[in-house]
């Protein structure tokens, strides 16, 4: 799946001791909690519709030494879970009705030295996992609608930071941690059974995991890694290879939810702040396949209409086995963002992608100017750019000024424009760094 990411955006100054908690309610609202200020106080905001922020507001000025777990396991209810001073784990309860409750001791003292992590699996079970203080495992405490039931050891592993926990539908939950080896990995919970633990992705960690599900196939994972950027791996049948959503630097681990087909990510900024992030998917049914690069002119071509194409070295752009090009994936009639260009169009005459507003300057290698839109009826192509390195997709792809097309960069020297010599590199045009998704290296990370 193709996401495209916001920058962070800053939700206030108050200074966060930890990373931040999160629950979306049944209204679609985002609702934030974290430790705040030198009094270790609880604080809490609501994001209304993904994006109108209330700001930050004091909620309970009794201390806490970890972040908040939260879940919404009906419309009107909210349970959180903290880490008090002495180890003790805390809960307290919002109901619409009645307002907060005031923390109550749960489970025995000394118990957790770590964030909790918490989701429910139906509207009268709740279910926090714990590290614990004396052997680091993995613990579970069930609430069963009456009563909390006996804690009991879920993985011998000593796990150096917080679990996170997820319910992807009634009777079933996903636990992920960071192991003893500093990977990733998972425990899922149905039919009443706890799979064993599988290391989901070898690729080491820098902080505790955040998990978030937007379907009852999918599973969402965010954690901070060494350079302190933070990175997602997908459940989607399998899961997929880290990807870094950003450039930005975090000083916790994240948080993150879908709410309304959009996925938020909070974490507190190098400066404490809290950050947050929206991650839009594109639709796989709005990108289109089969684009190639041609070795002889360095040009982006579609490959399904490779032998009517026109190269400006002569004959036709150079075919899949001459190149061994890799697939390009182009997303089409989505809507620009700060990271996607549209308005970039496929010539009939020459295959080749070019820019659409310069088409009157262009210069086709089958003679005189690109075909219009109007002319060939081209999707409407959105081209990412300026994202972070990554390897689903491939960076350094450059727009011509002369011709209008797009072509590979690093290939600049050996090029050949439809206007004449090679293209024009991005320090005369100023183009833009733009990023194809690419679906050879996709399969290649499976
Ligand atoms: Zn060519
Ligand atoms: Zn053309
Ligand atoms: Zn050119």
């Amino acid at each position: 799946m193709i996401i495209d990411w916001t920058d962070f955006e800053p939700l206030g100054t108050e200074k966060l001791n930890s990373a931040p908690g999160v629950c979306v309610t049944a209204a679609g609202s985002i609702s934030v909690y974290a430790s705040v200020g030198p009094e270790l106080e609880l604080w809490y905001g609501s994001l209304l519709d993904g994006h109108v922020w209330s700001g930050l507001r004091l909620l309970d000025s009794e201390p806490i030494v970890s972040a908040p777990g939260v879940v919404a396991r009906t419309p009107g209810s909210r349970d959180l879970f903290v880490r008090r001073p002495g180890y003790q784990l805390g809960h307290k309860a919002y109901d619409i009705n009645i307002g907060w409750s005031p923390y109550e001791p749960v489970g025995p003292e000394l118990f957790t030295n770590t964030t909790p992590a918490v989701c429910s699996r139906s509207t009268d079970r709740i279910d926090v996992f714990v590290r614990s203080a004396t052997d680091h495992s993995l613990f579970i405490l069930a609430f069963d609608g009456k009563r909390w039931l006996v804690a009991t050891q879920l993985e011998t592993d000593q796990l150096p930071a917080a679990p996170a926990a997820t319910s992807r539908g009634s009777g079933r939950m996903d636990v992920v941690f960071q192991g003893s080896d500093n990977a990733l990995w998972h425990k899922s919970f149905a039919a009443n059974t706890w799979s064993a633990s599988t290391r989901i992705n070898s690729g080491i960690t820098s902080s505790g995991p955040s998990i978030c599900t937007a379907s009852p196939t999918t599973l969402d994972v965010f954690v901070r890694r060494s350079d302190n950027a933070i990175w997602q791996t997908s459940f989607d049948g399998k899961w997929s290879g880290y990807e870094p959503i950003g450039t930005e630097t975090v000083a916790t681990a994240p948080a993150a939810v879908w709410a309304n087909g959009k996925v938020h990510v909070f974490a507190a900024g190098q400066a404490r702040g809290l950050l947050h992030k929206v991650g839009t998917p594109v639709p796989a049914t709005s990108t289109q396949g089969d684009w190639r690069w041609c070795s002889k002119c360095q040009s982006l071509f579609f490959g399904g209409q490779q032998a009517t194409s026109r190269c400006p070295v002569g004959d036709a752009h150079a075919s899949q086995g001459q190149s061994h090009s890799g697939n390009y994936t182009l997303p089409f009639g989505v809507p620009a963002t700060a990271r996607r260009q549209r308005d970039w169009r496929w010539c009939d005459k020459c295959q080749g992608l070019f820019w659409g507003p310069g088409v009157n300057d262009s210069h086709c290698s089958a003679g005189g100017r690109h075909a219009t839109a109007n002319e060939t009826g081209s999707y409407d192509y959105c081209l990412p750019h300026s994202l972070p390195i990554s390897p689903r997709r491939q960076d350094d792809w450059r727009w011509c000024n002369r011709c209008q097309g797009l072509f590979w960069g690093p290939g600049v020297g050996s090029s050949h424009c439809a206007a004449g010599g090679a293209h024009t590199p991005p320090e005369q045009s100023g183009s833009s760094d733009y990023c194809l998704p690419h679906e050879a290296s996709r399969t290649a990370l499976v």
